[in-house]
């Protein structure tokens, strides 16, 4: 338990009501969206970056682990607190501290919704492009920190890609200011980009400056309806073979299909649609129809049913609804979702999925699968009741065998959400010895006693 002195030493740092060490609120930063729940000792709630930095170097002299946190949207462990430490919520940081339309950036604390963000670039003709589906309430400090991404990654890239500079606090309390306010810059090593993706165990992330781009000034939609997973991922590799850049390209298995029908979305589709594909082109308005055309040439091939565009604001406005609902909507077919989030090359995916299926019906096990086939990243749900022993063994049976396929297809674990707690063990089948042990003295670098966020990223 937290001693007595530290408390008092927090306490006097942030002021008594921004401390919390009642049985409620621990309770309530006990998880985040993985199953799993950790207590923590207390829960900070710090509203600047000084009061972070004393935080921090509180815990330092204490020895007391610290676990970041932004909404607790993450889906591998993340923010899950490790036993024995203390949350730092950054839900108290949350001022947008400069817009400059002009260089097309803005810097902002790492508690603002990632969706906040956009808005306001829009308001001057900007957008902010990195587009989870967690947008509404993820916070930009877990985004930088996993480096999340979304539908338009496929065009423009994830969150890394929009980063000029950072200001964090390090393990032992430093500040380190990162990168630059211009788009161009190679003084020094790239920490900006270290940073990013390293999932709160390098620093505390407390100022991002982010990169801006001129808002697109139309979007057009398809809905690609296919007779089965493999016309609609041949179609995915034709579109990403040809030289209009679709702007989304997300892939939806039939039980990805099934879980959006109490949405509606789904109602007018062709019998005998097996898998679906949205496909987005964005431009100026002029030229949309000639990236449409180009887009629906490449889609057109064997096993497709139907290629429907002309949706009004609300219809798409619909359909994306439906598809940010899946991730909620497949816990009607079980109670848990063994949630991975792997890459293959765009080629290889039609012959992955056809694995995925058949590794499932293997261990009997329902798995459904959806994602941004543009970039090759599939979200595989295995589905399954926690209760059942048997289950959760075959589950975890099923599990290896596709994390060793996506690596044998010279794929990755994961591709937004991290590795946290829940991919630890996979680690070292992508990650050398020699260069994993490189990565742990970076992390020693930045954090001599290894409190932040300890139990995370590496293996045991
Ligand atoms: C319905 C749903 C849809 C989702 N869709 C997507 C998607 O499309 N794409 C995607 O990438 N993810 C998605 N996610 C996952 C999740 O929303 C993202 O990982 C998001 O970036 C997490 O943000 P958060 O604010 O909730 O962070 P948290 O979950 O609170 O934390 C995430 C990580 O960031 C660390 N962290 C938080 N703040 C800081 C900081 N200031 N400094 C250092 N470390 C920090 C935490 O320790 C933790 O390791 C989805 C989740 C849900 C529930």
């Amino acid at each position: 338990m937290l001693s007595d002195r530290a408390l008092a030493a927090f306490r006097s740092a942030l002021g008594a009501e921004r401390v919390f060490d009642d049985a409620a609120t621990r309770a309530l930063y006990a998880c985040d969206e993985t199953p799993r729940r950790v207590e923590p000792d207390a829960v900070l709630f710090p509203t600047s970056h000084d009061e972070v930095a004393a935080v921090v170097r509180i815990a330092f002299e204490h020895r007391i682990a610290l676990t970041p946190r932004g909404a607790g949207s993450g889906n591998v462990g993340g923010a899950l607190p490790s036993p024995g430490s203390v949350v730092v919520s950054f839900e108290c940081m949350r001022r947008v501290l400069e817009f400059d339309p002009a260089n097309r950036l803005i810097v902002v604390e790492p508690g603002v919704v990632t969706e906040e963000i956009d808005r306001l670039a829009r308001g001057a003709g900007l957008f902010y492009p990195p587009d989870p589906g967690s947008s509404a309430y993820c916070r930009i400090g877990g985004n930088l920190a996993m480096n999340a991404a979304g539908p338009r990654a496929v065009k423009y890239g994830v969150t890394r890609d929009y980063v000029l500079g950072l200001r964090a606090v390090t393990g032992d309390g430093r500040e380190i200011r990162t990168g630059c306010r211009t788009t161009k810059g190679v003084t020094g090593y790239d920490l900006t980009r270290l940073l990013v993706g390293s999932g709160g165990t390098l620093a505390l992330i407390t100022e991002a400056t982010l990169k801006l781009l001129p808002a697109p000034e139309a979007v057009a939609t398809l809905r690609v309806c296919f007779a089965g997973n493999h016309s609609a991922l041949d179609a995915v590799g034709r579109v990403m073979h040809q030289s209009v850049m679709p702007c989304a390209l997300e892939f939806m298995d039939h039980r990805a299909i099934d879980a959006i029908r109490p949405t509606g979305a789904a109602d007018d589709l062709p019998p005998g649609t097996r898998a679906l594909l949205m496909v987005e082109a964005d431009g100026a308005t002029a030229d949309l129809p000639r990236q449409i055309a180009a887009l629906e040439a490449a889609l057109a091939g064997d096993g497709l049913l139907e290629t429907k565009s002309g949706f009004t604001r609300d219809d798409i406005t619909r359909l994306w609804a439906a598809r940010k609902s899946l991730s909620h909507a497949v816990k009607q077919i079980a109670p848990l979702k063994i949630n991975e989030d792997v890459v293959v090359p765009v080629s290889e995916l039609a012959g992955f999925v056809d694995f995925i299926d058949h590794t499932a019906n293997a261990h009997r096990l329902a798995v459904v699968s959806f994602g941004h086939a543009g970039n090759g990243n599939l979200h595989v749900n295995l589905m399954v009741h926690p209760d059942d022993a048997d289950e959760m063994e075959r589950a975890h049976l099923a599990l290896d065998a596709i994390m060793l396929r996506v690596l044998s297809l010279g794929g990755t674990l994961s591709g937004e959400h991290g590795i946290g707690t829940e991919k630890r063990r996979f680690v070292p089948r992508e990650i050398d010895p020699v260069t994993l042990d490189l990565m742990r003295a970076i992390k020693r670098q930045f954090d001599p006693h290894g409190l932040l966020n300890p139990g995370k990223l590496f293996p045991d």
